[in-house]
């Protein structure tokens, strides 16, 4: 008899307990506006603030309502909007192209390798045919390019990157966190990402000017001072007449349960990791089956996993994505014709007019996604592991004998 995995692939852990205590806390006072302080009270939201920042090594940091929010906030802070190009992955996620939409802007679609990052030979034609001033990179995935090569590039044809660091959180390439490279880094808090508070974004950056415009932007009500990691009051007199409300804020409940995430950070990474890896090994020279290929360089996260059907006819990839269901294990298909869940793939964005990446769709042809939550045990992963190996296996066989 065939084994059945019967874990779920959507559930979380629950909040940890000291999270749950604080959550209670700002309850109990009835004070849930970020703004809204006692005297004296620095507030649960300006302290993740802080404590952001100084977890990624920034400068200034802004807590917002939505992943989604932080791309579009970044977006109005760099002035773009209509007539503006914006570079950014054919592989990606529905919000990153929408947040671009969304402020009247231009996207324009990058193609994707087979290590699952951007195409940079591409990404230098588009720069180069375009002349598009921002790159909304996204970090997809968690799979991280070459960000030193990418920033040369950007650097020298003077484009804005803006990293979506929706499934880095934690993350870094050769040392420096994901969201350092770029000029924002836009984070997302949302359940299925590195901390849970449900909704919720952050944003880092350096810039002084760029960070009292996203404050701004955030609906600061001109109680800029109340924030925990912003520029100097100087800089926001000079911009707050002429900077409009797009109201997204966090508020001190969703702070107060990311706080103590934020400090198991490091320690859920690991165990991320230590669940890819028994996946990666228990699925290696599976016929028919590419994993993909993780630098040395790429401190990445795992929250989910991703192999490769290259090649494969699509009803056989089909036929695998049902089997696997059949024995409780839940693949995602980003090649399938139509929009499922989170496989939207760049060619149901019509509203974008993508042009046909060729590239892409052989990568995504073949794409199998996974989530990884951290309610599946070690053994639960190895067992995954055989279920896929046997799946792909009978299938692979089918064929290659029929
Ligand atoms: C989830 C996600 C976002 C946006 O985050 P929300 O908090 O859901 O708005 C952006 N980019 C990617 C790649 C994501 O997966």
């Amino acid at each position: 008899m065939s084994e059945r995995f019967t874990g779920s692939f959507t559930q979380q852990e629950p909040i940890p307990e000291d999270g749950i205590a604080a959550a209670l806390a700002v309850l109990r006072s009835g004070r849930l506006h970020r703004y809204n302080l006692a005297a004296g009270e620095i507030g649960e939201t300006a302290l993740l603030e802080q404590e952001f920042a100084q977890a990624t090594g920034a400068r200034y940091c802004l807590a917002v309502a939505s992943g989604g929010y932080a791309l579009g906030c970044a977006l109005r802070a760099l002035g773009a909007g209509p007539g503006v190009t914006v570079l950014t992955n054919a592989f990606t996620l529905a919000p990153v192209p929408g947040a671009i939409a969304a402020v009247g802007a231009t996207p324009d679609f990058v193609e994707v390798t087979e290590d699952l990052v951007i195409d940079l030979d591409h990404l230098a034609a588009r720069i180069a045919e375009t002349r598009a001033p921002i790159l909304m990179l996204s970090h997809m995935r968690g799979h991280i390019c070459d960000m030193a090569a990418l920033m040369r590039l950007c650097d020298a044809e003077g484009v804005t990157v803006i990293e979506d660091c929706a499934h880095t959180m934690g993350a870094d390439w050769d040392g420096t966190p994901t969201g350092r490279w770029g000029r924002i880094g836009a984070f997302s808090t949302q359940t299925y990402k590195h901390m849970n508070s449900g909704e919720g974004g952050l944003l880092i950056t350096d810039d002084a000017e760029l960070a009292a415009r996203m404050v701004l932007l955030s609906g600061s009500y001109m109680l800029y001072e109340r924030h925990g990691a912003a520029p100097a009051p100087e800089v926001f007199e000079r911009l707050k007449l002429d900077v409009p409300n797009v109201s997204g804020r966090m508020d001190h409940l969703r702070a107060a349960i990311l706080r103590p995430q934020l400090a198991r950070l490091a320690e859920q990474a690991r165990r991320w990791n230590a669940r890819y890896r028994v996946l990666e090994e228990g699925l290696k020279d599976t016929p028919g089956l590419t994993l993909i290929r993780r630098p040395a360089r790429e401190g990445f996260v795992a929250s989910s996993f991703q192999f490769r059907l290259a090649g494969w006819a699509n009803d056989a990839i089909s036929e695998v994505v049902a089997r696997a269901a059949a024995r409780g294990v839940e693949l995602k298909w980003f090649g399938a014709d139509h929009p499922a869940g989170f496989t939207s793939r760049y060619a149901h964005w019509r509203y974008a007019a993508p042009p046909r990446l060729p590239r892409t769709d052989a990568v995504l042809a073949g794409l199998l996604d996974m989530r990884l939550p951290l309610t599946f045990s070690l053994e639960d992963c190895a067992q995954i592991a055989r279920i896929l190996r046997a799946e792909v296996g009978a299938v692979w066989q089918a064929r290659a004998t029929a």
